[in-house]
């Protein structure tokens, strides 16, 4: 099955005003690119950078799992669609660490979103210590299965990111074998959920994805495109890396 790749930015706690240029920088060279474009922004900026950069495609970093209450500091799927935003990253391993959030909780947030009309990135990886156990694969396709929402209303709305924790931030990446292994289990692991529309779920890598890794990563089977953090601050930076997930037949 024929997918475009996805290349989406992750700003996390960076970004103010003055960092709107960048967004419309990548939203104007993402009109022509050859692959899906999208930026997860603060959400103090998505409103303005939906203002910005009409018809790009913005997004959150997280989402609650509730229509609405009393969960102070949180956002919802209505106010991220309020805002602007076309989509969110759920399960990001800085919230499951930093936040405590488990499985069930990633599986829930994934279900809101869709359904309230947001698409979905969702995270997972794992730690160096299981890598180095000689688990990586069995434990990250545990947790896909635990994190995947019941259905997907199409497959192009709901993508997976695998996203090494140790590769995240540190310029380690693992070997286009290790990703390629993790990848075909992780496209067995969405064929056995999801049946057929399983093959057209994207599957992105990410950790220390940039501009001379691109690339080679890109060339790896069953990898559809990047999550990319610290490369997507800057138009200069990120720009390069959409470029090169272009560059696949469609
Ligand atoms: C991320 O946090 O999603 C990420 C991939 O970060 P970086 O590209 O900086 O490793």
């Amino acid at each position: 099955m024929n997918r475009r790749n996805l290349v989406a930015g992750n700003w996390k706690m960076h970004g103010t005003t003055a960092e709107l240029a960048e967004v419309t920088a990548i939203s104007i060279a993402a009109e022509t690119a050859g692959a899906d474009v999208a930026l997860c922004l603060p959400a103090t900026l998505i409103e303005r950078a939906v203002r910005a950069a009409p018809g790009f495609a913005v997004g959150g970093q997280d989402v609650h799992q509730a229509e609405k209450g009393a969960h102070t500091g949180c956002i919802s799927a209505a106010m991220l669609l309020d805002a602007g935003a076309r989509l969110t990253i759920v399960g990001h391993s800085e919230r499951r660490e930093g936040q405590g959030e488990s499985d069930a909780d990633v599986r829930a947030k994934a279900e809101t979103a869709l359904a309230a009309g947001l698409d979905v990135i969702l995270c997972i990886g794992e730690s160096d210590s299981v890598r180095e156990a000689g688990r990586a694969v069995s434990t990250v396709s545990a947790q896909l299965d635990a994190s995947l929402p019941g259905s997907i209303p199409a497959a192009e709305r709901f993508s997976v990111a695998y996203e090494p924790i140790w590769a995240i931030g540190t310029g380690k990446v693992p070997s286009v074998d290790e990703i390629a292994e993790m990848h075909a289990a992780l496209r067995d692991r969405l064929r056995s959920a999801f049946g057929e529309a399983g093959n057209g779920v994207r599957i992105l890598y990410g950790g220390s994805v940039k501009a001379s890794n691109a690339a080679e990563i890109f060339a790896v089977a069953d990898v559809d495109g990047a999550l990319v953090g610290g490369a997507s601050l800057k138009a200069a930076d990120f720009l390069p890396i959409v470029e090169a997930a272009s560059a696949r037949a469609e």
